[in-house]
């Protein structure tokens, strides 16, 4: 080992939305360090790569046509929102552009409004944590540029209901963007509607990085129509390509060269298997949280939001657990590929020791 500096391991990391890169996409990335896809004319082979990774995108959200023209390898979520903001605000008639999203909706949001000088309008959610269309209906004018819709929330894991969502944008003449950065490789297996096929959305992004096991840098933004990224591009003079669509100049080619690898190992069945036994995971430690009395979420992807006390959540990080809590202060634990069973267990273990709810209520068959 080079330096005395090690990273983190992941053995007690339970609400990230990272996970650990598949050994495949490690090694790849490893490959690629010093590659440049936006430098296409001098990178080639890592430019190639990534038209292969938007392709293999394309298949994963049901892209009616697919081919690298429909995308490219972002930093992450936050940058393919952005760019969606970006190509919505573009794309518009008049100045004065507003986005409807829901509550639910990522904070990168906030961040892109902020820097394109739009309005973000949020609007509740339902019950169920899922954008109200009603409330999203009554929020969107002859200035909405783009409704937004949440495929695998980051608090909860919904999914909105995005066919919805999307006749409501395109009645205003708005464009629809769905944010499946985190759920987008566990949803293929789902039976929910969120992808290109399943509505005439215009935008979305879907980040390798999260649960595509590929390795950071590695986002999505894919797109139905290549001209989207046209309304993005800029000239660049010093470069042999003429025009770049991206934000950042200078990329990561071990995040696409990852991102590649990744998916080419487990698209389909290695992602399927994954989703499966996240859930089984997810859906065991909700199990596990009411039978001691505890307030719980509903599972419907690996993200379980549970009503434990402050000082509980204090004590478990003091043991070494790397936990968050939602907005509403429940305590989160998302389900990703490198969180075993094993290390649900020693969680309960040191909750009920902590909390001295020592598996009380536990069912029989528990
Ligand atoms: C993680 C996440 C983002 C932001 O992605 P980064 O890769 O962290 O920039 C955006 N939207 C959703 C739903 C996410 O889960």
């Amino acid at each position: 080992m080079n330096g005395q500096h090690t990273p983190q391991s992941f053995d007690r990391v339970l609400s990230s939305m990272c996970t650990e890169p598949h050994p495949a996409a490690r090694t790849a990335a490893e490959r690629f360090l010093a590659t440049n896809p936006g430098d296409p004319a001098t990178y080639g082979t890592v430019a190639e790569l990534e038209s292969r990774a938007v392709d293999l995108l394309c298949t994963v959200v049901d892209h009616p046509a697919g081919g690298p023209e429909h995308g490219y390898l972002t930093s992450g979520g936050t940058e393919a929102n952005l760019q969606a903001v970006r190509a919505a605000r573009n794309l518009a008639s008049g100045d004065d552009v507003n986005v409807v999203a829901p509550e639910s909706a990522h904070f990168s949001f906030r961040k892109a409004a902020a820097m394109l000088e739009v309005e973000l309008r949020t609007v509740p959610l339902d019950r169920d944590h899922r954008a109200d269309p009603e409330a999203v209906s009554a929020a969107v004018d002859e200035n909405t540029a783009l409704v937004v819709g949440v495929a695998g929330s980051t608090e909860y894991g919904r999914v909105d209901p995005i066919p919805d969502l999307c006749a409501i944008a395109h009645e205003a003449d708005a464009r629809m963007h769905v944010d499946a950065a985190w759920g987008g490789f566990v949803l293929p297996f789902r039976d929910v509607s969120w992808t290109f096929a399943d509505a005439p959305i215009d935008t979305m992004t879907i980040d390798p990085h999260k649960f595509g096991r590929a390795v950071v840098p590695a986002g999505g933004l894919v797109v139905r129509e290549p001209a989207t990224l046209d309304a993005l591009a800029i000239e660049t003079p010093y470069l042999e390509t003429h025009a770049q669509a991206t934000v950042t100049g200078t990329r990561s080619g071990a995040g696409v060269a990852g991102a590649v690898a990744a998916m080419e190992e487990l698209w389909p069945d290695g992602y399927r298997e994954t989703a499966a036994r996240c859930q089984r995971n997810a859906e065991w430690l909700a199990a596990a949280f009411s039978d001691r009395g505890y307030e719980v979420v509903d599972p419907s992807l690996p993200i379980v939001a549970a009503s434990i006390t402050t000082p509980t959540f204090e004590k478990l990080r003091s043991a070494g657990w790397k936990i968050a809590r939602t907005e509403r202060g429940e305590l989160r634990i998302v389900c990703m590929p490198h969180v075993t069973r094993d290390a649900l267990e020693a969680f309960l273990a040191d909750l009920d020791r902590i909390a001295g709810s020592n598996g009380k209520r536990r069912r029989a068959d528990g």
